[in-house]
Formats: C-alpha cells, sequence, structure tokens
C-alpha cells in the first residue's frame, strides 16, 4: 500500500470509482477514459509499480490476477467475442500510473500491432 498512490487509494475506497469487482486481494473498475466499450483496469491491492518489481513471491497472486480478469471477462460478455489484456510497463510503453494494472479491453475489433 501506498499513501500517495491513486490506484491504491481507489482500492481503498477514498478515490470514487466505477467497480466492477473486489475482493481481499483485487480491484477491477473501469478505465475513466475508456478506449472501448468494455474497458477495465485490474489490480492488485497491493502496491507493485512496475510488473518488473514482481518477485517470486507474487507468483500465485499474479496467477490469480489472470483467473479473476478472465472472470471479469466472462461477466462482461467479451469471451465468446475475443477481448485483449494489456499491461503497459514503464516510459516508452506509456504506463501512467505507478501501481500494476491490467487493461481489460474488448467489445470492439481491436487492431494489431497496438501504437
Ligand atoms: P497506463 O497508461 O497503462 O498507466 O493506464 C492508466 C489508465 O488509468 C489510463 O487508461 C487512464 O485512463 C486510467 N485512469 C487514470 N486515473 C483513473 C481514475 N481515477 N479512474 C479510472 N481510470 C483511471
Amino acid at each position: 500500500m501506498a499513501d500517495d498512490c491513486i490506484f491504491c487509494k481507489i482500492a481503498r475506497g477514498e478515490i470514487p470509482s466505477n467497480k466492477v469487482y473486489e475482493d481481499d486481494e483485487f480491484f477491477a473498475f473501469r478505465d475513466i477514459n475508456p478506449v472501448a466499450p468494455s474497458h477495465v483496469l485490474i489490480i492488485p491491492r497491493r502496491h507493485i509499480t512496475h510488473i518488473t518489481d514482481a518477485t517470486p513471491e507474487d507468483e500465485g497472486l499474479l496467477g490469480r490476477m489472470l483467473l479473476m480478469a478472465n472472470e471479469t471477462a466472462r461477466r462482461e460478455g467479451l469471451v465468446q467475442k475475443g477481448f485483449r489484456y494489456v499491461i503497459n510497463c514503464g516510459e516508452e510503453a506509456g504506463q501512467l500510473v505507478p501501481h500494476i494494472h491490467m487493461h481489460l479491453i474488448g467489445g470492439r475489433e481491436l487492431g494489431w500491432p497496438p501504437g
């Protein structure tokens, strides 16, 4: 937990969000600036800045985060047509918020390669 982290504050309910799921470990909410009809951010409550800061201790957490994301994709009705997970890491990838988050993006045809 980081006191000044916007996503930690969202997970603690100190900043309002459009929540789609929460449990002891994870919080999922709609992106404030969606790039597709369905755009959900999935975060661990544990503050990890970059995905590359994860340690072997986080192995289970990251596995459960993927499974939880799959459940979210199912609930969003995205599984049949397809969707995309994105984890931006660092400056050139455009990571704006220094707390790891998975983007779940779907509900339209998605181009490849990404920008
Ligand atoms: P990234 O560029 O991967 O760091 O993505 C950060 C994402 O967080 C962007 O898509 C933003 O639109 C989104 N975002 C930033 N602040 C908020 C907020 N308060 N509520 C919901 N989404 C946010």
